[in-house]
């Protein structure tokens, strides 16, 4: 007990100590939420989604809100120049010279490209690129059951009996009401893996290329997924 206790810490101080910027690429559901939370709780990663930060332009409700939201429903890529723009914005602050993840970008090759022009802009390293491996149908039952806490942002599912919330619609952490993504559907779904599967075989050649690209298998998991990524981070 107490030697799986000193090697959690010595695994801890080696991955503080090389706090690689990550690249996640995974189809939605992959797990890409989850797993940026750990890091972020456990290391102090900054979690960087695209996804998000477009989410935040809409809730200002203004013109540039709402062409975002009208493409995000779609289950279409938001116009590049807008997204490179959110992104090189939430580079530059602070907080993320310790280490970031991006997760939901980029989603193209052409987005891979444009991100080396922005890192090498703001003298940032790209670190590694995972890869979150795991069956479509898993994708689906995560999608479709997947539930967020209003206030705290932690991640249910209600087909899962590891992150089913203990009553229905409640957080278990801090009592709050849970919601569902308006894009969390089928349909939605259906779209965003095509996309995912068009544009995903070309960034892995690019990054396995550069030489930084790895698998970790997110089909088993939450934890199971923490211990490969902290294995590659201890490397
Ligand atoms: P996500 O939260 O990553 O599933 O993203 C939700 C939606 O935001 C996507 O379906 C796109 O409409 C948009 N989006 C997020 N990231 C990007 C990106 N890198 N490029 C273009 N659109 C994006």
């Amino acid at each position: 007990m107490k030697e799986v206790w000193f090697q959690e810490i010595i695994r801890r101080v080696i991955v503080e100590d090389n706090m690689k910027n990550l690249i996640l690429l995974a189809a939605p559901g992959a797990g890409k939420g989850t797993l940026s939370k750990q890091l972020k709780e456990k290391y102090g990663y900054v979690h960087i989604s695209t996804g998000d930060l477009l989410r935040d332009k809409v809730a200002k409700g203004d013109e540039l809100g709402k062409k975002i939201h009208e493409m995000q429903m779609a289950g279409e890529l938001v116009t590049a120049e807008i997204v490179y723009q959110v992104l090189e914005d939430r580079l530059k602050e602070e907080d993320c010279n310790n280490g970031y993840i991006l997760d939901g970008f980029p989603r193209s090759l052409e987005q891979a490209i444009e991100y080396d022009k922005i890192a090498e802009k703001l003298g940032k390293d790209i670190g590694m690129t995972l890869l979150l491996d795991i069956p479509k149908e898993q994708l689906i039952e995560r999608i479709t059951g997947r539930y967020m806490c209003k206030d705290c942002e932690a991640i249910y599912n209600i087909y899962s009996k590891e992150m089913k919330p203990a009553k229905e619609g409640i957080c278990d952490v801090c009592g709050g009401e849970l919601y569902q993504r308006k894009d969390d559907n089928l349909e939605s779904f259906e779209k965003r893996y095509q996309t995912f599967l068009d544009n995903t075989s070309s960034l892995i050649d690019y990054y396995k290329e550069k030489g930084n690209f790895y698998v970790i298998d997110s089909s088993r998991g939450k934890d199971y997924t923490l211990e490969q990524v902290e294995e590659l981070l201890n490397k």
